[in-house]
């Protein structure tokens, strides 16, 4: 580890002042990732900027009755918040599906979004790697890809993005609340996030020193909601695939609304945007479950040792959209 900085900061708009103006400057919250990528050589930040303890850490209902969840709260604060518990239980459920109970006292709201994909080449820094350090190349093609993408990839990078919240945050249509040097501004969840294309050293359109300050969740309160992961082991492992759904189903058994995402098969949450045209207005039935999944993975491009995400995305999804059309909110 290089030698670093320290200052632990007192003011939001101090800390992205402070982080703007030094290149080498990198914000630290929960530190569950960032300090394991300074170990191993993958980020080399000369100062951080510590916003643990600013005053973003609190879940409160707005006016409007859109809940607001602070950057820095803890993902164990929040999967076991009420409001979350009883009005988003989609979430709630990603959050525990995540991780560990030791990493999910210390990661944040923020952090969570901003973890970097867990591909093995990135995380090895005697690899080459577009994301790691742009233009050596990507390992992964020609290598192991068994846990890659299948949707959204490019020639330059075919990760795919950790996070359990995101796909959850994703599907309920979240902002993201964004301090800059310039004042705060919102951004839809699907904005923050981008595919590869030839800049996978980007996993997002935050600029250097903007900072994450709170994510907005809408006042969505009828829809029935679930979280599915599927992975190597019950705990403490990535998702191979999951699957966020919300749904609300009318008298006649005909899809009101429906919002899906999935994990595990893309360089962000991916929103089931095909899905959810075949959904919308159709009945709740097996057929149109399946229809609607097939739809999504038209454009599926699997990798020599994925394929077996396809079958195992439109099982998931299937599943899940009957298990929620029965009425089921657990996962
Ligand atoms: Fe790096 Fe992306 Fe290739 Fe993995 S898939 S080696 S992160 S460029």
């Amino acid at each position: 580890m290089i030698p670093f900085d320290y200052e632990r900061a007192v003011g939001a708009a101090s800390a992205v002042a402070k982080v703007t103006g030094h290149s080498g400057a990198a914000f630290l919250a929960g530190g569950t990732n960032l300090v394991d990528h300074m170990k191993l050589g993958i980020a080399t930040p000369d100062f951080l900027v510590d916003i643990s303890k600013l005053p973003l850490d609190t879940i409160e209902e707005l006016p409007d009755g859109r809940v607001r969840i602070g950057a820095t709260v803890r993902n164990s604060d929040l999967a076991a918040h009420p409001l979350i518990r009883q009005r988003y239980p989609v979430l709630s459920q990603a959050l525990l599906a995540g991780a560990s109970g030791q990493l999910r006292n210390m990661a944040t709201t923020g952090g969570n979004l901003l973890q970097r994909t867990r591909c093995v080449y990135f995380q090895d820094v005697s690899t080459p790697c577009n994301k790691r350090e742009p233009g050596t190349g990507c390992s992964a093609l020609g290598g192991y890809t068994r846990n890659h993408a299948i949707l959204g990839a490019s020639d330059s990078c075919v990760a795919v993005h950790p996070s359990d919240m995101a796909v959850a945050m994703t599907a309920l249509d979240a902002t993201v609340v964004i301090l800059g040097t310039h004042g705060k501004r919102s951004l839809p969840l699907t904005a923050l996030f981008r595919n590869p294309g030839s800049e996978p050293n980007r996993d997002t359109t935050l600029e250097h020193g903007e900072l994450i300050i709170a994510v907005d969740l809408p006042a969505d309160t009828s829809s029935l909601s679930a979280y599915r992961k599927v992975r190597d082991r019950a705990s403490y492992a990535f998702a191979l695939v999951s699957v966020a759904a919300l749904m609300d189903i009318d008298d006649s058994g005909t899809f009101r609304e429906v919002r899906i995402a999935l994990g595990g098969v893309a360089h962000q949450p991916w929103r089931a945007e095909r899905a959810e045209e075949v959904l919308r207005g159709a009945e709740a039935t097996e057929e149109n479950f399946r229809r609607a999944a097939d739809a999504e993975l038209v454009f599926a491009s699997p990798l020599p040792d994925n394929a077996f995400k396809i079958p195992m995305v439109r099982n998931t999804m299937v599943a899940v959209l009957r298990q929620l059309a029965g009425g089921q909110n657990n996962g």
